[in-house]
């Protein structure tokens, strides 16, 4: 059975059930009913580190300019009071074949639909935009694919030398399904983890030369587990042990952040951040300090934000703070 008919059959079953106070939508038409709702756009497999991004969008974040629940007050849920404002919050799950590497792994990307209905669901959303490939690209995938290598990108998803680097076709893919997503949904708020630094300041590179100025792009900070990793949907391929070895990212953090808060120059914090990867066997892809909003190496005035990507076999991890983070523990 075609994939699309198995999730269409699957999604029936599911709307019979508990989730009747939520919409799956899955073509254009249905979702311009949400025009000017808060998205989240997401590739499934959803966890925590979604569901605070879900929540963020419920509270409406982007009024108030900050990350914290501020400006509850004038949201109003769809349907409320006409002086209110009236904004839906949107999910989108799509796993976007054009921003993975031929080496990379969309094959294997972990699908868990049911559990992402009912996390969306349970988080207050009000739709879950569940497109097919046409939807997204009529063109088809892979006339996108070749499009999305030539699209041209803002400077932070070239110059870095970091994704960029690793991942070459990535921010093209990336860019390409954001905007089509802007498109089909016309947010007025959308919402993006810290977790992905790197694409978090594409993405609101590519919105400021938009001018599209009544789309806010509001960054939510990391989740992360009780021991400090990163919530990611690739985590759930690690083993214990494979867990033992994946927090040498969120160690490095917190060393690199101990000495550049001690003074340290950066040549040596960076060489700290390398050997502690290295200690915990991981092959070390980057493990920088960057100006956090250009990405490039530090000035005088910069916000230095530490950044780490590093392979544990054939899974790719990454993660990042900026210096002096508590969130990272220590
Ligand atoms: P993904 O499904 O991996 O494409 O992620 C969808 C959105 O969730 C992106 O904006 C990610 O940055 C964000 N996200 C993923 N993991 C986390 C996390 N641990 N904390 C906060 N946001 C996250």
């Amino acid at each position: 059975m075609p994939e699309i008919e198995t999730q269409e059959y699957r999604l029936n079953l599911i709307l019979d059930g508990s989730l009747k106070n939520m919409e799956v939508v899955r073509t254009a038409d249905e979702l311009s009913r949400y025009h000017g709702c808060e998205l989240v756009p997401t590739m499934g497999a959803l966890h925590e580190g979604h569901a605070s991004l879900i929540r963020a969008a419920r509270r409406g974040n982007h009024r108030a300019g900050q990350a914290d629940g501020a400006g509850t007050q004038d949201r109003g849920p769809r349907g409320g009071a006409p002086d209110r404002v009236n904004t839906s919050v949107v999910v989108s799950i799509f796993v976007n074949p054009t921003q993975f590497g031929p080496q990379e792994d969309l094959a294997s990307y972990p699908r868990t639909l049911e559990a992402d209905l009912q996390l969306c669901r349970d988080c207050g959303a009000d739709a879950v935009f569940v497109p097919d490939d046409l939807t997204i690209y009529p063109e088809g995938a892979q006339s996108a694919a070749s499009a999305a290598l030539s699209l041209p990108l803002p400077p932070s998803a070239t110059q870095p030398r970091l994704e960029d680097a690793c991942r070459p076709a990535h921010f093209g893919g990336v860019c390409q399904v954001v905007k089509r997503l802007f498109e089909l949904a016309a947010p007025r708020g959308a919402y993006f983890g810290e977790k992905d630094w790197q694409q978090f300041r594409v993405i609101s590179q590519m919105v400021e030369s938009s001018r599209r100025t009544e789309l806010v792009i509001v960054p939510c900070p990391t989740v992360r587990d009780a021991d400090g990793l990163a919530m990611s949907s690739r985590n759930r391929y690690l083993t214990e042990e494979a867990r033992e070895h994946a927090l040498g990212l969120v160690r490095a953090l917190r060393a690199g952040s101990a000495l550049l808060e001690a003074g340290e120059q950066l040549q040596a914090v960076q060489a700290k951040m390398a050997e502690v990867i290295a200690a915990h066997g991981l092959s070390l892809e980057y493990a920088v300090a960057r100006d956090q909003e250009s990405l490039l190496p530090p000035r005088n005035q910069s916000r230095v934000r530490l950044l780490i990507a590093a392979k544990l076999g054939k899974v790719r991890l990454i993660d990042n703070c900026e210096v002096g983070d508590r969130a990272i523990g220590g």
